[in-house]
């Protein structure tokens, strides 16, 4: 069985077609810029293996059913393709960001569940309209395919009362729906599922801290293979410190700025999610320029360094408690799988935690799930490597 998995923004779409025999990649890509004069199309037909090849074209790709078809028009070209025609793709699995309290787990296609993402809007409005659009795209051109939406929130839908609601008044919750609801889930799942496969802890009962850390970073609680508390909010701007994003600040800070600045509301909005983190602090959003700033002397990317590890500690320090049991740490994303001194300095001095990361073990990953910890350490510390479109495409087909 072939699943296409989709992850639809709002002006770009990424794409991959996995073979669920295998679960390869055959053909995957990113089609960006939709909708301006020069769209840019990425295109790599076996990656990974002795077949593969890359297409990179520059042109224009007017809306979201466009883009779509250029997909297909990839999949299945007489040189580079990998699929004869649009019926060997037996089932399309799309990335949907907020799902609300309304999906706890995917859902197949139909037209009440296109309304309520359409409803989740509101809560989302970055990220739900180009899923959207996909999905509206794909139930048109592929009407044969079972579709299916994997939110990412859904994961988390067994946080309980107590860590997903604000302390806010009550009718803020019963009537606006303001509460936690995390991000990430998709990853934390695979996560948490590969260390219980790894580790052979049957997956109900594996206790972990998964750290999802990236340029939009999560650090999750699971107890007994579920979510139990995530650091991500109502949106995705709460938390440890990010790229671009501050990650929780204290909210009356909001009103000070908007007093004393004249800064408007949405200018607020916009230094919290895009001009903060470690971009705000030291003028960098990148770990790799970070280090070598920090090397070179740069003061403020090394304080951007400490305030970062800082912050992911904390986090680790409190789902200690949440769990009393931990089995395993995993890292995972951009930093957590490439950046060995951000691990190594994450986890300095928690001993006491039963944590202790082996130097060697930590340099030279043996592989895409590899143990970093030393063989007496009583918690494993485990660097994976994620995979949130097979983690899609596995629940895709599991659902069809
Ligand atoms: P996104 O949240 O956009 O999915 P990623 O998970 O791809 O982010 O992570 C991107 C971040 O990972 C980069 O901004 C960078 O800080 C970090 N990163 C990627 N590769 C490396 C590397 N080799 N060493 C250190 N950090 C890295």
């Amino acid at each position: 069985m072939k699943i296409l998995v989709i992850n639809s923004g709002s002006s770009s779409i990424k794409y991959k077609l996995i073979d669920m025999d295998t679960e390869a990649s055959l053909g995957e890509g990113v089609l960006e810029r939709i909708g301006e004069a020069k769209g840019k199309i990425l295109y790599h037909s076996h990656p990974g293996t002795s077949r593969a090849l890359t297409k990179k074209i520059e042109a224009p790709i007017s809306d979201h059913s466009h883009g779509m078809e250029w997909i297909l028009s990839l999949l299945t070209d007489a040189e580079s393709g990998v699929i004869e025609n649009r019926t060997s793709i037996s089932a399309i699995g799309h990335r949907v960001v907020q799902g609300g309290e309304k999906f706890k787990a995917p859902a197949l296609i139909d037209d009440a569940v296109t309304e309520s993402i359409r409803a989740n809007i509101p809560l989302a409005p970055l990220h739900n309209p180009g899923a959207l659009s996909g999905i509206i795209t794909a139930l048109d051109m592929f009407p044969e395919a079972g579709q299916v939406a994997v939110f990412d929130t859904a994961f988390h839908q067994t946080i309980p009362a107590k860590a997903y609601r604000y302390a806010l008044p009550d009718r803020l919750y019963t009537e606006a729906g303001v509460r936690r609801f995390g991000f990430h889930g998709t990853s934390h799942r695979y996560i948490t599922r590969e260390a219980a496969d790894y580790l052979e802890i049957p997956p109900d009962k594996i206790n972990l801290i998964s750290l999802h850390l990236g340029n939009g970073s999560s650090i999750t609680a699971v107890s007994g293979g579920k979510s139990v508390d995530t650091s991500m909010g109502m949106t995705p701007l709460e938390g440890v410190i990010m790229g671009t994003r501050s990650g929780s600040i204290d909210p009356a800070i909001i009103s000070y700025l908007a007093d004393n600045t004249g800064m408007s509301l949405e200018e607020i909005m916009t230094l919290l999610t895009q001009e903060s983190g470690l971009k705000g602090l030291c003028g960098y959003n990148d770990l790799r320029d970070i280090h070598r700033a920090a090397a070179a002397g740069n003061e403020q990317a090394e304080l951007a360094l400490d305030m970062l590890i800082y912050s992911y500690r904390k986090y680790i320090g409190a789902y200690f408690a949440v769990l009393g049991r931990v089995d395993c740490l995993v890292f995972t994303a951009g930093i957590g799988e490439n950046d060995s001194v951000i691990r190594e300095r994450v986890c300095r001095n928690l001993e006491t935690f039963g944590i202790e990361v082996d130097p060697e073990r930590n340099r030279d990953l043996s592989d895409t799930c590899s143990i970093i910890s030393t063989s007496s350490s009583r918690v494993k510390v485990m660097v994976i490597s994620t995979n949130e479109e097979l983690e899609i495409a596995r629940q895709t087909q599991m659902l069809i």
